[in-house]
Formats: structure tokens, C-alpha cells, sequence
């Protein structure tokens, strides 16, 4: 089944005539990185991507850094102990294998009798290295 990509690129963005060029200086408003702390210029908040919360980052590169560490540490908190199960290098290969079929973290997480999040945990883990 194959599905027509539509909307992202198709649909064009309502913008202000003039709006395309840096009118108004006024909203550019300088930041400092809080990842590798370099200044840069933030034109239109809404429209930047590069952002974590409500936090600008300069580059997709640090965004990345941000958003990984956040994620490691929230599923650390919501494991908690869990994240002291070992695994073997197989079992997580294994998982990771699984998942790109489709299945669900509680499904795999069945299989290897552990908890989903640690599945989640693991096998997202593997991804990033
Ligand atoms: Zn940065």
C-alpha cells in the first residue's frame, strides 16, 4: 500500500508579503547556545527548529545532544532499577531486530520475560551509538 506523500511539501506556509527577507531586525534577537555555548541569531522563534523546550540551540547538532540526554535521563528515571538488568549484546540485537518488524516494547519485552521500558531502553540505546 503506498500512500501519496502530501501536505509537507505541497503546502506552502502563509507568510506576509516581505516576510521571506529579514524585515524588521527588531525580532532577531540574539542567544547563547546552551549546549556548546556559541551566540547565534534567532529570527522567528515559532519557526526555528532547532529547539528543546523552549530552549534555542544553534544547530541540529546540539539540539541532538540535548534531546539525547534528555531522553536517556528521563527513561532512567522511569526505570529506575530495571536499567540494572544486564542484557547481552545478542538479547539487544535481538530486540532491536524485533522492533524493526513492528512489535510493540511490551510484546518484545514478553518474549525476554523484562519490562518494556528496559526493551525501549536498551534497544534505543543500540540505535545511538
Ligand atoms: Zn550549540
Amino acid at each position: 500500500m503506498r500512500q501519496k506523500k502530501q501536505g509537507a511539501d505541497g503546502e506552502k506556509k502563509t507568510s506576509l508579503p516581505g516576510s521571506s527577507e529579514v524585515a524588521g531586525a527588531h525580532w532577531l534577537t540574539e542567544r547563547k547556545c546552551p549546549e556548546c555555548g556559541k551566540s547565534f541569531c534567532v529570527v522567528d522563534m515559532e519557526a526555528w527548529a532547532y529547539k528543546s523546550k523552549e530552549k534555542a540551540l544553534c544547530s541540529w547538532h546540539c539540539m541532538r545532544a540535548v534531546e539525547k540526554r534528555q531522553a536517556e535521563k528521563a527513561v532512567k528515571r522511569r526505570i529506575g532499577s530495571v536499567e540494572r538488568v544486564q542484557l547481552t549484546k545478542e538479547q539487544v540485537q535481538e530486540m532491536t531486530a524485533m522492533a524493526e518488524q513492528g512489535k510493540g516494547w511490551a510484546e518484545i519485552g514478553r518474549a525476554f520475560g523484562v519490562n518494556a521500558q528496559l526493551v525501549r531502553y536498551h534497544v534505543q540505546k543500540a540505535k545511538v551509538k
